[in-house]
């Protein structure tokens, strides 16, 4: 399995506890130059993985010539769109074999569920469930859950547009910020893959990553400040979330197997989940909390 590094934590988790206990070997690779395929491959190579935008620095890849350069190798590739949704991103029209979602984020929308879907070819995904049956790692959602997601997905496209739109005018108010040291949003001109991004997605999604002059300790300073965006780790649901790279940090602590396919994270890093409160109002809240000197 060639793995770009970084994935979301949880991914990186599983794939040591699972991918690894089936005899699969995991080969950590940077597909941001999807060439790096060509010169790697074994003759064991089955699969490409990857998660775009990525968890939590919002690193784009390009589907497409990631999918040429696999496909030319014989190998599927699997695409992680949970943070596009497929409101801004359809992996599979880009050439992927395989698409993953975990519904307990912007599809189900509301943070009071869990799942995940797999997307694909009915073969393939035939093969995978019984493959899946063979190893015990077999569930169902329940009838509540399934009621939620369903109902969620009911409005994705409306509060995606409404995550994009505010998500990109927090972008700009923070990238234009004397205190803001570096802000990475998939639809920022600054974005060093913004024309990938535009390309395969319809819009940035509602996911921020940035930093401050003042590092950690401006972080803190700053979301003191914070009246609307609330503290928290929470990710895709009706309200804005933030946190620092402390946090996340120590979840991975939490789950130490599988940390060498993690993102390293700079102290000074937050990340930012854009929720569905009036745009102006989020830029206001985020504009009196960063104004702590
Ligand atoms: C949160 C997340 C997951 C895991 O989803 P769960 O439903 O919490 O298991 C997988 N991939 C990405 C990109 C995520 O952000």
């Amino acid at each position: 399995m060639i793995i770009h590094r970084p994935v979301c934590t949880d991914t990186a988790h599983l794939i040591r506890e699972i991918v690894s206990a089936v005899g699969a070997r995991l080969m950590p690779v940077d597909l941001s130059d999807p060439e790096v395929i060509g010169r790697l491959i074994t003759a064991r190579a089955r699969i490409v993985y990857l998660d775009t935008p990525t968890n939590p620095l919002n690193n784009i890849l390009d589907i497409a010539a990631i999918a040429e350069r696999a496909h030319a190798h014989g190998l599927m590739v699997a695409v992680d769109s949970t943070f596009a949704t497929p409101a801004l991103q359809r992996p599979l029209e880009h050439g992927a074999d395989i698409v993953l979602h975990s519904l307990s984020k912007y599809i189900n929308g509301h943070g009071d569920t869990v799942g995940g879907a797999l997307l694909g070819k009915a073969a393939v995904i035939r093969q995978l469930r019984e493959e899946a049956f063979r190893h015990r790692h077999e569930t169902a959602i329940s009838p509540q859950a399934s009621f939620l997601i369903l109902r969620g997905l009911n409005t994705l496209a409306l509060r995606m547009d409404q995550h994009c739109n505010a998500a990109h005018a927090l972008a700009l108010t923070l990238e234009a910020h004397p205190y803001v040291a570096w802000v990475r949003y998939p639809f920022l001109d600054s974005h060093p893959d913004h024309e990938i991004a535009r390309r395969q997605m319809s819009g940035g999604s509602g996911m921020l990553a940035f930093g401050l002059h003042k590092g950690a300790e401006g972080a803190t300073a700053m979301t003191r400040r914070l009246r609307l965006i609330k503290s928290g780790g929470n990710l895709a649901e009706i309200g804005s979330f933030i946190c620092g790279s402390a946090r996340l940090t120590h979840a991975r602590h939490l789950s130490l197997a599988g940390s060498e396919f993690c993102a390293s994270l700079g102290e000074d890093f937050i990340r930012c989940s854009v929720g569905l409160e009036d745009a102006e109002d989020l830029v206001e809240d985020l504009l009196v909390a960063l104004d702590f000197a």
